[in-house]
Order: structure tokens, then sequence, then C-alpha cells
């Protein structure tokens, strides 16, 4: 290659990867600033909106959302939001400490559906509600809502894209029911790591005999009493599989798993989703991918 043009691409391309590598630091392009809380409304956010605005989704793939604490970058971002979607319902009550320097739109996009009881060791209702796709659809027109509002020069797009997503997920809730009724009605029994999963059983006919860890939190210990009634209430009820999550530490699960010697799954997504190419770094690919693992383990 001729220096002359060597040095020319260097020109092109050292300046493209610093962008890349600065990622949310870098300077403002005009773009809406949105920032989701957890996975689940990033990539709700990400369906409707694509790279039209610029996305930033605090907890990242993989990681516990129960646990986890906005740190300076975190703080800058949701400071520099003109748009914040959340879950609430405490699985990103992280965000409140934050909130107190944020100038821009809070939208709360459990607001208006219909919520499980959390329960008996926890208050409240139950987070987990982007494991039924009738929830996510509804959590998808808020986020139309919010963000035609916010950048009505996108609302077409936004707009179309809404309705195709809302699509695909109809199409996922027929098709996840049709991966579960697979699995013979007696078999239809589940030990989860957190009660994550009750929309989703309860959508699609699964009954939750026990979890790991107490409570639709993960920050609970069982304690050896809890896993004693647990190991029992597999046996008694003919438990076939532990699922255990992508993103909580699946060590007590395995105790159990081994003690009982059923079988343990133990990258069901409960409160993340899949990294990107997974193909469950969508809502309706997270749907997919756990269908088809209750059902492989259950049948
Ligand atoms: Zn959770």
């Amino acid at each position: 290659m001729p220096r002359i043009i060597r040095v020319l691409s260097l020109m092109i391309i050292v300046p493209a990867l610093l962008l890349a590598a600065c990622g949310e630091d870098t300077p403002d392009d005009g773009r809406l600033r949105v920032v989701a809380t957890i996975a689940p409304v990033g990539a709700l956010a990400h369906a409707v909106a694509g790279d039209t605005i610029r996305l930033n989704v605090l907890v990242k793939a993989g990681v516990d959302p129960h646990e986890y604490e906005v740190n300076a970058a975190d703080s800058r971002t949701i400071a520099n939001a003109q748009v914040i979607l959340r879950n609430d319902l405490g699985v990103d009550a992280f965000l409140d400490k934050a909130l107190k320097n944020n100038k821009g739109t809070l939208v709360t996009l459990t607001d208006g559906l219909t919520l499980r009881e959390a329960p008996e060791e926890d208050e409240g209702k139950d987070p987990h509600v982007w494991h039924d796709p009738r929830n996510d659809i509804a959590m998808v027109d808020a986020i139309l809502k919010a963000l035609s509002a916010a950048a009505p020069e996108h609302a077409a797009t936004f707009e179309a894209n809404a309705r195709q997503y809302q699509d695909r997920l109809r199409a996922v809730d027929i098709e996840v029911k049709a991966i579960i009724d697979t699995i013979p009605a007696a078999n239809r029994k589940m030990v989860t790591d957190h009660d994550a999963f009750g929309y989703f059983t309860a959508r699609y006919g699964l009954t939750v005999i026990g979890t790991v860890i107490p409570g639709t939190s993960t920050s609970a210990e069982p304690s050896a009493a809890e896993i004693a009634a647990l190991v029992q209430a597999i046996r008694r009820e003919g438990v076939r599989a532990i699922f255990a999550e992508s993103s909580v530490d699946p060590k007590v699960a395995k105790r159990v798993a081994e003690e009982t010697n059923i079988r343990i799954v133990d990258d069901l997504y409960g409160d993340s989703l899949g990294a990107p190419g997974s193909g469950a770094e969508t809502v309706d690919g997270m749907l997919l991918s756990n269908a088809r693992k209750i059902a492989e383990a259950l049948r």
C-alpha cells in the first residue's frame, strides 16, 4: 500500500476506533438521550427506536439488577438523560438514589399493568412483568408514547417499529404456548432460583413448587430449614428439574439438585437477557429460549 494511502486510512480508522472506545462519553450527536434501567426494558426500547435514539442500558446482560448499584458514569448518564425508562417495583431500585439531579422525563413502564402479588416473603408486587408478552406489548405502547413526545420528528418510525414488534410478541406468545403444551401436564412443575417466573408460569400453565432463594429478590439467603423443606417438596411433587438463572450464582441450586438427584438447567433468563448475538438478547428471543429449555428439561 502506498504510504500516503496508509496514512490517510489511519486518519480515518483511528478516530473511528477512539469514538467506539469512548462509548457513552462521546459528544452529543443530537439524538434523544434515553436511559433504560434493566436489560428487558432496554431491549423493548431498542425494538421501538433502534439507533434513532442514544440508548444507555444501565444493567448489562448477565448482571443481577437486584444487587446493582449505580457508579459515577451511570450517575452522569442519568443526569444527562432526556427520557428515563424504568420497570420499578424494586427490581431497579438502584435508580432512585441517582434521580435527584435528573431533569429528564421519568417513565414507569409497569404503571397500568395487572400486577401479581409478590410472595409472602416480600411486600408489594412482583416486578418480573416482562415474562408475559402481553405486558411487553403494553410496555411497548408506553415507550412509544414517551419517545414520540420527546422526539416527535421520529414518531412515525417509532410507531411502525412498535406495531411490528407487538405483532412479533403476539406470535411469540402463541409459539411459547405451543412449546409448553408439549410438556405432559403432570410434569409442569418447576423449581427456580428466585421467584422471577410468576408471570410466565401463570400465562402458560406451569407451577412453581418452590424457589432456591426465598422471594422475588435475589439478595436473601435460604436457611438450612428452607433448603430441607424445598428438598422435601421436590421429592413429594416429583419435580424433574431445577432452573437456575444466567445472572445468579447457581451454587445453592446445584446443591439441591445433587441432593434430590434431579437435573439442573443453569442458564434460564430471569432478570437478564442473553449477550449480543446469543439470540436471547431480545425479549422475544429470551422468552423462546426459556420456553425451549423448560420444555426440554420437563418433557
Ligand atoms: Zn428478579
